[in-house]
């Protein structure tokens, strides 16, 4: 049987969570609805030995309801976390401000070793930046947190690549 993994998505509303996850998984699969969380997963099997891993796993990726308007979501929206994508938009600061607070939630409820990553997306509107690549790494570093990924869901760069990375990371944990 294929091994499951839950990988939350969390980030300012409008920072594009739900465009990458249907971007990554639009293709493929079912989704499941989670009531009593007020949040819902699409689910995508990845096969890590075309990435220099071995062994395929199944991501279960949730994205929240619209919840996060009040700036957080349910503690058990966290709960069982493999790994959890803090997602900003790169022609927002707000949005990467909010990213700090998002990842001390993170950090308060999800389970120790949940893996984080940054995802900087809509990195395609280059002309209205406020958020560098440098900014970025910046943030990165002062919150220690290993994986930094530019994204465009618009145009489907860096998608592959963050959840390669991030599925590479939960199987070193496993
Ligand atoms: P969420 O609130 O975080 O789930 O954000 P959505 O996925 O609903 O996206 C918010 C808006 O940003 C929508 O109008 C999307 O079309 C747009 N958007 C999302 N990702 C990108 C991207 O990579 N580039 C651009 N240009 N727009 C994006
Ligand atoms: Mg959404």
């Amino acid at each position: 049987m294929i091994e499951s993994f839950k990988v939350v998505l969390v980030g300012d509303s409008n920072v594009g969570k739900t465009s990458i996850i249907q971007r990554y998984t639009k293709d493929s699969f079912d989704s499941g609805i989670e009531p009593t969380v007020g949040a819902h997963f699409m689910t995508r099997i990845i096969d890590l030995e075309e990435h220099g891993g071995s062994g395929r796993m199944k991501l279960q990726i949730w994205d929240t309801a619209g919840q996060e308007k009040y700036k957080s979501v349910t503690q058990i929206y966290y709960r069982d976390a493999a790994a959890a994508i803090c997602v900003y938009d790169v022609t927002s600061q707000l949005s990467l401000d909010a990213a700090e607070r998002w990842l001390d939630d993170l950090r308060r409820f999800s389970p120790p070793h949940t893996i984080i990553a940054l995802a900087a997306n809509k990195c395609d509107l280059f002309s209205q930046q406020e958020v560098s690549l440098e900014m970025g790494q910046d943030f990165k570093d002062k919150h220690e947190v290993p994986i930094l990924q530019q994204t465009s869901a618009k145009e489907n760069t860096g998608i592959e690549e963050l959840f390669v990375r991030v599925a590479r990371e939960i199987d070193r944990n496993r």
